[in-house]
């Protein structure tokens, strides 16, 4: 069966803080909190979808601090949520929400707990105490620290998320970060490079020339170094980049947005490991197995690892195998 989110979206009106890439407080007037009716009717609405699609589906309180807004207003929206999966147990499989960890205490997680919440993604953005102060988090990576343990011993899914490429960060920065995060029992990642918006502080910055933010190349490299750690540690990278979005695409001033970054990153790494086994081999022409799903990523895109591997003299012809990654031989 399928498995998927169903997003409500709950930005933190009033936030009091004023972190450098948000543009929350350029768009709260825009968009509207939805009120826990709606996340009924929501809810009950997707309902035959998904049973028609075969999925189920976590509810996720998604978009800012969810444990930051007004404390009567979140319980009535988990309280909408906790009846769609109390009534659906087949279909509603659980309540994920997203939030600071400096709005992480044991008494909001009593609350949290009581609702049937299963997963708390942290904004944890860097473990550089410097990354965080130049981007005015106002949290410090103690402070990621002690909210994931927290959250751990609730027996709670644990998701961190990261930013690459933010005011003063270094692609050493976020390696240290990935290490931390794996440290730390994360359960689930989420990679964000930065995206530099209008109307956000880093906007500001960028247009002074204060701030030049990693490059494409760069995001590249580093993404597939962090998509790599994470996957030898076993963690799931569930989202690396942005999703597409015509608003950000019209907003954004710099930065790395690409609907299909971590097809690129993965291709990346396809191709480090080809041209390592290559060498390794010996030789100059191969056969290569991998399962269909993957073809696209080895070729890479516009044939940027055929044709990269064909400039430094490895030719290769591909073939299929169900449910391999990658296995090579000398071609005969
Ligand atoms: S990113 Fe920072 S400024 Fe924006 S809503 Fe979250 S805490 Fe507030």
């Amino acid at each position: 069966m399928k498995q998927t989110n169903i997003s409500v979206f709950v930005l933190h009106n009033g936030c009091p803080h004023r972190c450098t890439f948000c543009d929350q407080r350029t768009i709260s007037g825009e968009v509207k909190a939805p009120s826990a009716d709606e996340v009924r009717t929501l809810l009950n609405e997707q309902l035959q979808v998904l049973r028609a699609h075969n999925t189920r589906a976590e509810i996720a309180f998604f978009g800012g601090s969810f444990t930051g807004i007004e404390r009567g207003y979140m319980v009535s929206l988990l309280e909408a949520a906790h009846e769609a999966v109390t009534a659906h147990p087949e279909v509603y499989c659980g309540i994920r929400c997203s939030t600071r960890p400096d709005f992480i205490d044991e008494e909001t997680l009593d609350i949290l707990c009581r609702y049937g919440m299963t997963a708390v993604e942290l904004g944890a953005q860097s473990m550089n105490d410097e990354v965080l102060r130049l981007n005015e988090r106002g949290h410090t990576a103690a402070d990621v620290e002690r909210a994931s343990g927290m959250i751990k011993r609730r027996g709670l899914s644990l998701g961190l998320q990261m930013m690459t490429g933010l005011y003063g960060d270094k692609p050493g920065y976020c390696l240290e970060t990935a290490e931390r995060f794996i440290a730390l029992g994360a359960d689930t990642v989420r990679i964000y490079p930065t995206v530099i918006l209008e109307g956000t502080r880093l906007g500001e910055l960028y247009k002074s020339g204060e701030y030049r933010t990693f490059g494409f190349d760069e995001t590249v490299e580093l993404c597939a170094k962090l998509l790599r750690m994470f996957g030898e540690a076993g963690i799931p990278v569930i989202r690396l980049g942005l999703h597409a979005s015509r608003d950000v695409e019209q907003r954004m001033l710099g930065g790395v947005y690409h609907p299909a970054l971590r097809e690129i990153a993965e291709s990346r790494i396809f191709f480090e490991d080809m041209h390592s086994e290559m060498e390794r081999l010996g030789g100059h022409s191969f056969t290569v197995y991998t399962d269909p799903a993957n073809i696209s990523k080895m070729i890479g895109q516009k044939r940027e690892n055929k044709e990269k591997l064909h400039s430094m003299g490895f030719d290769f012809t591909i073939k299929t195998e169900q449910g391999t990654r990658l296995r090579i031989e000398n071609a005969l």
